[in-house]
This record gives structure tokens, sequence and C-alpha cells, in this order.
């Protein structure tokens, strides 16, 4: 037998463009593609995020069967796992693609102990360590990181990794424990080609408008690629490269204009998959310890109907509700709905981290702690508390026809437009002719907007001393 690597597949679950598999192949006689099912990860994954997964797991096995491979499948965790395969084996190198979260970084120092684990760029374009301040501290605010950041030169397609032509073969008599069967997700095909399509497709079309359609409830102006890169179906370079290469064929300033807006959110994935990386205690507490005492109520029904979409604001019950059922929500519906839940609920941010964490396919420790933070006040920003969004006049804003709160909270969508943002603006004679009753078909609001708003302002200046 000659030399054998294992490709453990994490966060990487694509063909092209992937580092660690390209650095597997080299000097090697046999590759096998391993993906363990850490009971951990698995139990905790909101059940579309898994299903999702699986999914992807299962097209990746297809596409390895075409090139001569196949997909091995073991239960973790990966410490024991994964040394127990090399004496299968006799003896192999195991190369994977870096990940960044505590878990992700305890469980490969863990297994670095045993055997040899080399690592691969591709969760990030900019590894953590590689964008530091001059005297080597992080970055904690976002614009110097981000200058910092585009300080290195931008990818283009042309420096991505094509998919290999053929694969060497699994060796025989390997074992492979089925994958769980899962269904389809709505709306998110589980597939690298369809990751590699749907990034195509946008850096086309909706990438030349995004600046100005990004924050439309209503309409279909962002890329919705997150939960593709949160499992690796394409690698962060590609999506830099692909938006680069927009940017230099574009004709006009504002059009560079609208990509540099996409190009700047990949930025603060990375801006905050660092934090992350550099400040793990995010997990736990406030990026801040000023904001470690705020008085945070214990408001479980006024939680639920958070949760359930029943709170009284249109807007926030549409995207909780679109949550639910898809997976998914809009990034502004996101920060509508952390600003709803931390500043007119007054209710702890880690509630609602946790129930995203509960129901997002993209759902990512990084990204997800990092917009509950940033909504709530108690992360990287130096003074934001004062930020408290008013419901309405979000929804009004971002959703002008009412159609996104017609989609997702159908009791509403027989009013005139405006009334489906502030039904309780509605006078009674009014409501009578539309068959509407506040209260009876759509629940009073949970509270008022500005006497919650004056409450947190409140809370937030005792916590701060
Ligand atoms: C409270 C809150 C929680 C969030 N939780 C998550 C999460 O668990 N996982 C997640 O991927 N994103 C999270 N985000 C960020 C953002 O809302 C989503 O990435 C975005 O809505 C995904 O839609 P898209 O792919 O169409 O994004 P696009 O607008 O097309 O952006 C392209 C990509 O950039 C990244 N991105 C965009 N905005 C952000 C941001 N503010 N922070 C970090 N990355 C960003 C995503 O990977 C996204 O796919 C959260 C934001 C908030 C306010």
């Amino acid at each position: 037998m000659g030399h054998t690597h294992i490709w453990w597949i994490r966060r990487d679950l694509r063909l092209h463009d992937n580092q660690a598999l390209e650095a597997a192949l080299q000097g090697a006689d046999q590759v096998v593609p391993l993906f363990i099912i850490e009971p951990e990860l698995m139990e905790s994954a909101a059940p579309k995020r898994r299903a999702f997964l699986l999914n992807a797991l299962d097209r990746l096995d297809h596409q390895l069967k075409t090139l001569g491979s196949r997909l091995i499948v073991r239960r973790g965790p990966a410490h024991t796992a994964l040394p127990a395969f090399i004496d299968e084996l006799n003896d192999a190198a195991v190369f994977a693609q870096e990940d960044f979260s505590p878990f992700a970084r305890q469980r490969d120092q863990a297994v670095a102990k045993s055997l040899d684990l080399r690592l691969f760029p591709g969760v990030v374009r900019q590894h953590p360590e590689t964008i530091l301040k001059e005297d080597g501290d992080p970055y904690i605010v976002y614009t110097p990181y981000k200058q910092e950041w585009y300080g290195q030169p931008l990818p283009t397609p042309a420096d991505c990794l094509p998919s290999p032509a053929a694969l060497p073969p699994v060796p025989d008599g390997l074992d492979s424990q089925p994958l769980p069967q899962a269904d389809p997700v709505p709306g998110f095909p589980s597939s690298s080609e369809a990751a590699l399509g749907r990034l195509i497709e946008f850096t086309a079309g909706a990438l030349l408008n995004y600046q100005s359609q990004r924050n439309r409830l209503d309409l279909d102006g962002t890329s919705r690629l997150s939960p593709y890169l949160r499992f690796g179906l394409i690698s962060a370079r590609e999506a830099v490269a692909h938006a680069h290469i927009a940017s230099l064929q574009a004709n006009t300033d504002a059009a560079r204009s609208e990509i540099q807006t996409w190009l700047d959110e990949l930025v603060w994935r990375e801006f905050y998959t660092a934090i992350l990386f550099h400040f793990p205690h995010v997990l736990e507490r406030p990026f801040r310890a000023a904001y470690e005492n705020i008085p945070w109520r214990n408001a479980p029904d006024d939680l639920a109907a958070w949760q359930n979409g029943q709170t009284g604001y249109p807007v926030v019950d549409a995207c909780m509700r679109q949550l639910v059922e898809t997976g998914w929500m809009h990034n502004r519906g996101r920060m509508i709905v952390a600003s709803f839940l931390t500043k007119d609920l007054l209710v702890n941010w880690q509630e609602g981290e946790a129930w995203f964490m509960h129901n997002l396919i993209d759902g990512d420790p990084a990204a997800n702690n990092g917009g509950w933070q940033w909504t709530a006040g108690t992360g990287t920003d130096a003074a934001p508390y004062f930020r408290i969004f008013n419901p309405a006049t979000q929804g009004l804003r971002h959703d002008p026809q009412g159609d996104f709160i017609a989609r997702w909270v159908p009791e509403l969508a027989e009013l005139p437009a405006p009334y489906r943002h502030e039904p309780w603006t509605l006078p009674p004679a009014e409501a009578a002719q539309y068959g509407f009753s506040l209260g009876r078909d759509y629940p009073e609001r949970l509270v008022d907007h500005s006497y919650a708003r004056q409450r947190t302002l409140d809370a937030y200046k005792k916590a701060r001393g």
C-alpha cells in the first residue's frame, strides 16, 4: 500500500477551489474523503441546517462516485473516531480546511495531539491572524479592519482551483455508515453546483443593484448564499473572486459601488469570524464588560410571542414566521427582530441568539453572535445602545407596499398597504369595512414602542453606571 491521505471534510463540502483536497491529492496513492458525524454538533443543529448538511453530503458522495471515489462516513467525536480510522488504514496524514470557532479549534487541537493534521484555508479569505493592528493586536472596529482586509490584492475566478478531473480510489473494504435521511430544504438546493450557479447568477444580476435594494424585505435583492458559505459549498475566495471580476468589468462608478457594498458584507463575515477567534468569550457574555449587568426582563410569554410571530408588530411577526418556516431571514429583518427583542422587550440577546441557531440554515456562531451583539449594543461598536429601531417605521421604509407583510401575515393582507404595518391606526369604521378586528384577527401590540424605548435607555444607562 502506498501513501494514504485522508481528506477530512468539515465545512468544505465542495470539490472546486478546495485547498485541503488539493493538498491531499499531492503525493498520495489513495485519498479517503471522510466525514465524521459529531454527535455534539449534529444534535444541537437546527433541523433545517442539519437537513441542508445531510443533503449536501449525499450530493458530494454522488459527485465523488462520478470521479472514481466515494464518501466514507463515521461517527465522532473526532478525537476518538479519527485515530481509530487511521489504525484501519495502517497510517495516514489528515488534510482539512481550518475552522475558527472555539469548538472547531478545541477539536482540532485534541486531534492534532495524536496524529498528523494539516490545515488549509477556505472558510475565510483572510485568516484571523493575518489582519492585525501594527502592534499585533486584533482589530475590534470594523472600518480599520476592512481597510487592512482590502490591502491584500483581491482574487479573480482564475485564482480559484478547478474541481479535480478524477480522484484516486478509496482503499477496498472500508466501511461507511449510512447518512441519516433528510428531506430537501425548499429554496436551498444542497449542492455545490447549485451554490456556484447561484453565485454566478447573482453576480451577473442582483449584485448590480445590491446597494440600492439589499434592504428591501419585499425584493429578492440579496444573494441568499449564506447557507452555502456556512457549509463551504462555495469557498470564501470564490465569492470574493466573482464579485471582484464583476467590479473589474463594470462600466460605471455607480455599478462598482453597488458591488463594493456586497464585498463589504463578505468582510463583515470575516470580521466576526476574527472577533470570535480572538475573543471567544463573546459566546458566553457581552464583548464589552460594561454591558454585563443590563437588567434584562425575565418574560417567557413575551419571548414566546416573539418566537411565534405574535408580537402585534407586523414586520417583526412576518420576519419571525419567515424564519421558522424557511430557515432563513433577510438581514434587515434580522436587525429589526433582534432590536425588537432586546430593545422593545428588553429580553437578553442570548435568548434570540439561541433561537436563531435553533432555526437558521446558515446559523453560524461568529456571524450570529456578531449580529446579536451589534444589535443589542453590547458588541464591538463604540456607542450603539441609542440605536433603537422603530418597528413600524422600519416596515414602512423597507416594505413600502406591504407585500412582505401580506406574504407572511395573511391576516393583514386585505388591509390597505400603510395599515398593514400599523393596523392599530386603522379607524374602527374602516376596520369593520375590511371585516378586521384588532385583538381578534391579529394581536394587539405587546408593548408601546415609545415607552419601551425609554425603558431600554434607562436600563442601559443604569448598567453603564
Ligand atoms: C441578529 C443577526 C444574526 C445573524 N446571524 C447570522 C448567521 O447565523 N449566519 C450568517 O451567515 N449570517 C448571519 N447574519 C448576517 C446576515 O443577516 C446574513 O448573512 C444574511 O442575511 C444572509 O443573506 P444573504 O446570503 O442573502 O446575504 P448577502 O446580503 O447576499 O451577503 C453575502 C454574504 O455575506 C455574509 N454577510 C452578509 N451580511 C453579514 C453580516 N452582517 N455579518 C456577517 N456576515 C454577513 C453572509 O455570508 C452572506 O451570505 C446575522 C445578522 C444579524 C443582524
